[in-house]
């Protein structure tokens, strides 16, 4: 079986990137799968592969969480892609959630290799949170705090995040 290496980058984040290897015969879904995990998403949402920009080139449908739906089920060889093609993927039909997909190689199967697996991400470039920074202690940030009243962003830890008493939404930061 021949083995597909793509490279995921935040469309807006190009520092974020992950590099997937996935068999020819796993199906969409089956990336999807991957591409939620590795990024940290939260397992709520649609998402979909686009042949082109999102949106606007052909879609392959909608990918629900815990990979079906009319999208999941198209198999990776069946996309006829060469290398250097380039997907989009988008996820929680978000703006802030679009990536690049990039066919990068076609290689053999190794042996004993469970796929599809991550073989290589970006380096992370911690954030701190910022409370802590105030009192002068250093933690890594692993939300990003909305506050609805104020209209602002912050980034916090995970404590500072829940002894937040107003109105908040907080998404996982993805490094
Ligand atoms: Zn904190």
């Amino acid at each position: 079986m021949a083995i597909y290496l793509f490279k995921i980058t935040n469309k807006h984040r190009k520092s974020i990137w992950r590099k997937i290897e996935i068999q020819d015969t796993q199906r969409l879904g089956d990336f999807d799968q991957m591409i939620r995990e590795s990024f940290g998403y939260d397992d709520d949402h649609l998402s979909a592969f686009y042949r082109g920009k999102a949106w606007s080139a052909q879609g392959y449908g909608e990918i629900e969480p815990g990979g079906q739906g009319r999208g999941a089920n198209k198999k990776i060889q069946d996309l006829k892609l060469q290398l250097g093609d380039k997907l989009e993927y988008i996820y929680d039909m978000g703006e802030s959630y679009i990536s690049l997909v990039e066919l990068m190689d076609i290689g053999a199967e190794q042996a004993g290799v469970a796929y599809p697996r991550v073989v290589e991400k970006n380096k992370q470039r911690n954030k701190y949170c910022e409370q802590c920074k105030s009192k002068g202690k250093k933690q890594i940030a692993v939300y990003n705090v909305y506050y609805f009243e104020a209209e602002s962003l912050e980034q916090l830890c995970e404590p500072c995040m829940e002894s937040v008493e107003e109105d908040i939404d907080a998404t996982e930061i993805v490094y």
